[in-house]
Order: structure tokens, then C-alpha cells, then sequence
């Protein structure tokens, strides 16, 4: 039972990272302040449930400083060797993506999924 409830609170808490994402994306070029607001909540969201966020909203913001980031506006998106590049011009960090059928393919190969 106590497993239920905890599986259940993972699916609910991804549920609220998603909507806040949403947010932060739909509030950022009014006010790009809020938007950061609601990355913040995301992640103590996702923390306080110990749910993974998922891969597809991971590129939503700066893994380094926690800016929302909206490709053209305030981040670079680049592609190179089947990664997608993101440039944070906040905090000039990178961050990199593998394709997601690529990530699967490898992970299928040699069942660790490498960074
Ligand atoms: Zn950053």
C-alpha cells in the first residue's frame, strides 16, 4: 500500500512539473522572472517526490543555473553528433542531448544509458 502511494505520488508530481513548465513557458515573455519562479517549483516538486523529471521537459531550463530557457530568446540550440546543444547565455554553460532514438538504441545495446 505504502508502495502504491508513492508510485502514485511520482505520477502526480510529474503531473505538477509538467503544468509548471507549461507555465514558465506560457509566462516567460511577459515576465521571464516568473518563469524561473516556476523551474524552482518544478524541481522541489520533482525532489520532495524523488520523481525524475522527465528527459522531454529536462531542456525546458539550464541544468546548471535553473533559467528557463526559451530557444532564440535566451539559449542556443545547436545540433552536433547526434546531440542537441543547448547554450545557456545566463550562466554560458552547455548542455547536451542525445537524440532520443539514439539514447534508446544505446540503451538497448549496452543497458546503461551513458551521459
Ligand atoms: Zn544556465
Amino acid at each position: 500500500m505504502v508502495r502504491f502511494l508513492k508510485s502514485k505520488q511520482k505520477v502526480i508530481a510529474k503531473e505538477r512539473v509538467k503544468t509548471l513548465l507549461t507555465l514558465a513557458e506560457k509566462s516567460f515573455h511577459k515576465n521571464p522572472e516568473r518563469s524561473n519562479r516556476y523551474v524552482e517549483l518544478a524541481r522541489k516538486v520533482a525532489m520532495k517526490a524523488r520523481a525524475r523529471i522527465p528527459s522531454e521537459l529536462k531542456s525546458k531550463f539550464c541544468k546548471h543555473c535553473y533559467t528557463f530557457l526559451q530557444p532564440g530568446v535566451n539559449c542556443r540550440v545547436r545540433t552536433k553528433n547526434n546531440k542537441v546543444v543547448y547554450y545557456c547565455l545566463n550562466c554560458k554553460n552547455y548542455m547536451k542531448f542525445p537524440f532520443l532514438r539514439e539514447k534508446k538504441l544505446r540503451k538497448k545495446k549496452t543497458g546503461t544509458p551513458s551521459s
